[in-house]
């Protein structure tokens, strides 16, 4: 699956699993619009890492990071 090009809508925390561990991912909002987080980030505490989430899409590449 693809994310990359995906508007974060919240309706999306339903599917957005974490692209490395498949784990549930929490959202946190910087800014949002009536529709779409436009800024924030979704983090996975399985391993510790954050997605940022810039101009309303979600960056969900898999980081080097992940524990
Ligand atoms: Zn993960």
């Amino acid at each position: 699956m693809v994310y990359s090009y995906l508007v974060m809508k919240k309706e999306l925390m339903d599917i957005l699993v974490c692209p490395v561990c498949k784990g549930k991912l929490t959202l946190t909002v910087e800014k949002e619009n009536s529709h779409e987080v436009v800024s924030g980030y979704l983090y996975c505490a399985k391993g510790d890492v954050k997605y940022p989430i810039i101009d309303t899409i979600p960056n969900l590449l898999p980081p080097e990071k992940h524990r």
